[in-house]
């Protein structure tokens, strides 16, 4: 199967030799990736955001980086400075995940942001997470997202790697929200993650969640709902940290191939997930570039780098030629 022009709507690649050992497999599979910018420090001015871009297109071919920047009280003049070189700016509330201690403390300080970022056309990506519960925190966040779409009727605002399946009620009632869905949220629950022996490479935030919260993803996804794309979230830790307890898991290696099984059959449906829908929500336009699988038994990475990648040594009916 022929997949068209590949789109990650929310990946992490770090920097320096993390990067080059994953961004290999990111390339394979996508044309191109929306990054994100949770590095330390944050990417959130002009310089960082120039010298992070070179530094992939320096490890990259035939690949469009999309690139974000992390939310702060940006002025005007800053603004209007980046808009033309970023896809989105990330909000992080503060402390929710793997450096976002600089995240934002109270939605309202950002509201003069979000005002010209409207203005601009520059789309909002949300990581939404209260501190409360583990598993009802994104049920929580829901009033922010609301609160949000309802209070900038123009600005375009995505909800990142959606695992609270009634998150995607709320497409339908504002026409300015829309969602990414990680791999990880769409086929695992927290069954997987803790139901047995524990695995951390399965932990990540917003927490895999319960198996009806896994069928009603499934089944937007496989509905193709028009809002709803692909985002991995793909997020390397090495083993060391993994085991400490970093959130993220890295799935980059074994996306395609994954997908290619949870779709069989309906190629339509995928080529949307994976990159109309993104395309067409978005205005995106990056070099087309056509992506092969062939049947071919394939068996996932043990390791790459440092990191252990999401279901290594998992045999797949699928190959990325
Ligand atoms: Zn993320």
């Amino acid at each position: 199967m022929i997949l068209n022009t590949p789109i990650d709507m929310h990946l992490h690649l770090r920097e320096g030799k993390m990067l080059r050992d994953v961004i290999p497999y990111t390339i394979n599979q996508f044309a191109a990736a929306v990054i994100m910018p949770n590095l330390v420090p944050p990417v959130d001015n002009r310089q960082r955001l120039e010298s992070y871009k070179e530094e992939i297109l320096a490890n990259s071919e035939n690949f469009t980086p999309l690139m974000n920047v992390f939310m702060r009280e940006y002025t005007e003049d800053e603004l209007l400075d980046l808009a033309e070189d970023i896809f989105a700016i990330k909000l992080y509330p503060a402390g929710i995940t793997t450096n976002s201690e600089g995240g934002v403390k109270s939605i309202e300080n950002i509201y003069p942001v979000l005002e010209i970022m409207q203005e601009l056309g520059i789309p909002l990506s949300v990581h939404g997470e209260t501190n409360g519960f583990v598993l009802d925190r994104e049920r929580e966040f829901a009033v922010v997202y609301e609160k949000l779409a309802r209070d900038f009727p123009k600005l375009k605002i995505i909800m990142e790697h959606v695992g609270t399946a009634d998150l995607l009620g709320l497409l339908e009632e504002y026409e300015n929200l829309y969602a990414t869905v990680t791999l990880h949220h769409l086929l695992l629950t927290l069954d997987d993650l803790a139901g047995g022996m524990l695995n951390p490479h399965f932990f990540c935030k917003p927490i895999i969640k319960t198996p009806a919260d896994k069928l009603k993803i499934q089944e937007y996804v496989k509905k193709g709902h028009k809002k709803v794309m692909f985002g991995s979230d793909s997020a390397p830790h090495t083993i060391k940290n993994k085991l400490k307890g970093a959130a993220g898991v890295f799935s980059a290696p074994v996306i395609l191939p994954a997908l290619a099984e949870f779709f069989e059959g309906d190629i339509e449906t995928f080529q949307k997930f994976i990159s109309d829908n993104a395309r067409e929500n978005f205005n995106i336009e990056v070099p087309e570039r056509k992506i092969e699988l062939i049947e071919e038994e394939w068996t996932a990475p043990y390791i790459v780098g440092e990191v252990k990648p999401m279901w290594a040594g998992k045999k797949f009916r699928y190959k990325v030629l």
